[in-house]
């Protein structure tokens, strides 16, 4: 409808949006990302957010997961360095692994929490110290089990109340609001609208025409429906690069939307290249920086 029409991001609204790159520039100009992700069963979804944030043009990205973890992400990610968590004799987060990551993070530019996390007891303690424990300087992108964590206590945005990015798909928006995913799909750049007011923060409704608020009232809306985006992983990607983008000194609601339009650009390119069936995550990563490109 026309609402929706009017609110579509464009190419020229990211071209305002991205930072400039000067000739002189550094890797400490282009921020410092660290990324809070991974367990046992979910190694690839940390790996895909540090390396979409590296491409979307950070600096520096770290990975901070437990340290029995590490060897394997040490030799799955080259440019990526590494905070191994303490943990347990049981492989848990150990009590003290929340303190070990902010006690870093202060040096860090923006954070993405959550991919791949796991939402074990140990797990959620651990998200809900380091939530409560970061400052109001870090740029913050809130994923899947940080979301879930997040579900877990009513009326969290009450006790949470650090600006941040949320990526709720439709599940996971479910959860957080307790509104049913009928509901949800029902009206979804209303209610994306209402909860980013009631919950100040920046949320992004993810899925065909994924829907980005504001919690001043400012609302955007990605021209992509791509069926290819469909399968595991893609999430990480969107998180990886706003986290980027954010780390690089846009504010929420700029991260986000120029987030979701390049993520949206590199799954078209992928489309047109190999078709929408069996696109994988790992395949938008190269053509993160060429939208970038054809933007520029
Ligand atoms: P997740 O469910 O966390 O893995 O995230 C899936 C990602 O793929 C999000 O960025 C969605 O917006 C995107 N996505 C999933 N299905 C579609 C679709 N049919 N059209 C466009 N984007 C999609
Ligand atoms: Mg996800």
């Amino acid at each position: 409808d026309d609402d929706i029409l009017s609110e579509v991001i464009d190419e020229h609204d990211v071209l305002s949006i991205l930072p400039l790159r000067p000739s002189d520039a550094h890797k400490g100009s282009f921020g410092k990302v660290m990324v809070v992700a991974g367990s046992t069963e979910f190694i690839g979804a940390a790996s895909l957010v540090c390396q979409s944030a590296a491409r979307a043009g950070a600096g520096l990205v770290t990975l901070a997961a437990r340290q029995s973890l590490h060897p394997v992400f040490a030799a799955k990610l080259v440019e990526t360095t590494h905070l191994p968590l303490p943990e347990t004799a049981h492989g848990e987060f150990a009590s003290e692994a929340a303190e070990v990551a902010l006690a870093r993070l202060v040096k860090y530019d923006a954070a993405a929490i959550g991919p791949g996390l796991g939402q074990s007891p140990d797990t959620v303690e651990f998200v809900h110290q380091l939530l409560s424990g970061i400052s109001e300087n870090t740029g913050l992108v809130l994923d899947a089990d940080a979301l879930n964590a997040l579900s877990l206590t009513p009326d969290w945005w009450d006790i949470f109340n650090h600006p941040a990015v949320l990526t709720p798909h439709t599940g996971e928006f479910a959860r957080l609001s307790g509104l049913s995913i009928g509901e949800i799909l029902a009206n979804r750049m209303e209610i994306c609208r209402k909860n980013a007011a009631l919950w100040g923060k920046v949320v992004i409704l993810k899925g065909a025409h994924t829907v980005v608020a504001s919690p001043d009232g400012r609302i955007a809306v990605s021209p992509s429906a791509n069926p290819g985006l469909a399968s595991g992983g893609t999430g990480d990607v969107l998180t990886g690069i706003i986290t980027g983008l954010l780390a690089q000194g846009l504010d929420e609601f700029d991260a986000a939307r120029a987030g979701v339009y390049i993520h949206a650009m590199a799954g078209e390119s992928v489309r047109n290249n190999i078709g929408d069936t069996g696109m994988i995550a790992s395949d938008l990563l190269i053509q993160i920086p060429r939208a970038v490109k054809s933007i520029k």
